[in-house]
């Protein structure tokens, strides 16, 4: 196996060499992998074989974490003041930003996602995540609380030792530095797995954090399959959290797996079937423009889509016409041509995924109103996609596609509305669309949703937090509530009088 991948990209958007080592981040250096596994890193625009990369198993995991558990007793977690550790976390985010351009060349490519998207939204995030919880180091504090006269007590939120992270591939930049950023902030050490599907921008982002001056073993980024690689994680017996973004199976294994080793506290950040409630009496170009980007941005690959769409019977038809002319305006192509907005689907699974659901949907009765189609005969393009005719009990309703199809029906009053737009095992997001405020508010505290947007969708704020309620996840992302996963409270009692 080479030690590097270099790619020159010569796109219309983006020119220039990108160079990465291929090896697994352990320790502050490049290793090769105990068992010498690869993996195949595929671009999805041609569904052929970019490079190979070091793939790593259980031994690799327990050599990064044993390595982040010395780190995190020598020279992190309450060793290093956290404005010390603020100032290497924003020198971190510098170096991001002075290699942006790579890292979302990397993403675009093996992705498939446009590489504006990866440019603007992915990284500009990633950076931007890591910045503000620079500035969380510092302010990490406990409380004093009174209890009586004879003693005086407090609590301390202490780092809770290695943790790990396990990230899919849908927002690679992004998830990472989610996951990174308020672990190290609040002085943990971590072992990162990302998808085996966009492990190169993870590669690039390794070569930055020793130049940043982070010591070796704080962070270790080990490539993988989630069967081995991932699964190791969950079972380490040295690590002592771990954290997960990906889909609601794989998430009960990692329960599962935490439950069965040393009890490891887990967060879960799982998938989502989100409704997308517009009334008669809302803003119908805004919702319809709001509709396009919930549903279709990212090619359907976010866990927060909007993939349900109720609209109420008085704008149904209007609402349609519009949604479906604006459905077809969107640019399907090449990552790479500023003018796209949906690339391929990120891997010959997930499109037989999609296309599967898309089958599925006509054989139960929806109508494929536009689209449902591949485009093309290489990589894995899919046309924006509605259905209507749908029912409650489809499996195109139920359950989440993650590709670029919506399911759009029709409802009348405003408690059938949050009954359908709750009948869901899933509880990540949801919009609603109204001018009147009485409802939208009524409305927004009725859904069972973590995240519920009014008159607006799939908008995202580093300062509040993102998780889900049922079966959507366990925990929060962003915002002041993350510093909670990474954290043990300590009460210390100071007896000042009690005696015995
Ligand atoms: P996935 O669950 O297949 O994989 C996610 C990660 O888990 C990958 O790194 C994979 O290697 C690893 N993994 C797989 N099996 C494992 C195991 N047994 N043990 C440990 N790790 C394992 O998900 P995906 O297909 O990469 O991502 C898509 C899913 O992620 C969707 O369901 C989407 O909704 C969800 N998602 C959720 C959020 C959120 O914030 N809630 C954000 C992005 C994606």
């Amino acid at each position: 196996m080479p030690s590097t991948f270099t790619h020159h990209f010569n796109t219309a958007a983006y020119k220039g060499t990108v160079a990465v080592p291929l090896g697994l981040y352990i320790n502050g250096e490049f290793v090769d992998p105990v068992e010498n596994g690869t993996l195949d890193v595929h671009n999805p625009s041609t569904g052929k074989i970019v490079t190979s990369i070091a793939a790593g198993t259980k031994a690799d995991i327990d050599i990064a974490a044993r390595a982040a558990k010395k780190a995190f007793k020598t020279s992190w977690g309450l060793k290093v003041p956290g404005a010390q550790r603020g100032k290497l976390m924003a020198k971190l985010a510098e170096l991001m930003e002075k290699h942006i351009e790579e890292f979302a060349a990397l993403d675009a490519l093996t992705n498939g996602k446009a590489f504006k998207t990866a440019y603007g939204r992915d990284l500009k995030g990633a950076i931007s995540v890591m910045q503000y919880y620079a500035g969380w180091a510092d302010k990490i504090t406990g409380k004093t609380i009174e209890t009586n006269e004879n003693k005086m007590a407090y609590t301390r939120h202490e780092p809770i030792g290695v943790v790990g992270q396990i990230i899919p591939w849908n927002v690679p930049m992004f998830s990472l530095s989610l996951k990174i950023a308020p672990a190290l902030a609040t002085g943990n050490t971590i072992v990162l797995k990302p998808s085996e599907l966009t492990p190169l921008s993870a590669l690039l982002f390794c070569t930055l954090i020793a130049e940043a001056g982070f010591p070796p073993g704080v962070i270790n980024i080990v490539n993988g399959y989630g069967a081995t690689a991932g699964q190791a994680i969950s079972e380490s017996l040295i690590i002592e959290k771990v954290a997960f973004t990906g889909s609601t199976l794989t998430g009960r294994k990692i329960m599962e797996a935490a439950a069965k080793s040393n009890l490891k506290p887990v967060t879960l950040e799982l998938g989502g079937k989100s409704p997308n409630v517009i009334f008669d009496d809302a803003d119908l170009d805004q919702a319809v423009k709001w509709a396009i980007h919930g549903i279709y941005f990212n090619h359907g690959q976010n866990c927060s889509a909007g993939s349900r769409i109720f609209i109420q019977a008085g704008i149904y038809d209007e609402f349609l016409r519009q949604f479906t002319e604006q459905a077809l305006a969107l640019k399907v192509g090449d990552p790479f041509d500023p003018s796209t907005f949906q690339g391929p689907q990120v891997s010959k699974t997930q499109f037989e995924r999609i296309m599967g659901y898309i089958s599925s949907g006509k054989s139960d009765g929806a109508t494929v109103h536009i689209g449902g189609n591949r485009i093309g005969e290489e990589g894995y393009f899919i046309q924006p996609t509605i259905f209507t005719d749908c029912t409650s009990n489809m499996k195109i309703v139920r359950e989440e596609i993650f590709g670029p199809v919506a399911c759009v029906m029709k409802f009348t009053t405003e408690e059938e509305a949050i009954e359908q737009a709750n009948d869901t095992s899933y509880g990540l997001a949801a919009s609603v669309f109204t001018k009147d405020i009485d409802r939208a508010i009524r409305f927004a505290h009725a859904l069972e949703a973590g995240t519920a947007w009014i008159n607006c969708a799939n908008q995202t704020e580093i300062s509040l937090p993102f998780g889900g309620f049922k079966q959507s996840g366990i925990g929060r992302e962003l915002s002041e509530y993350a510093l909670e996963n990474y954290t043990n409270v300590k009460a210390v009692h100071v007896n000042i009088g009690i005696r015995l």
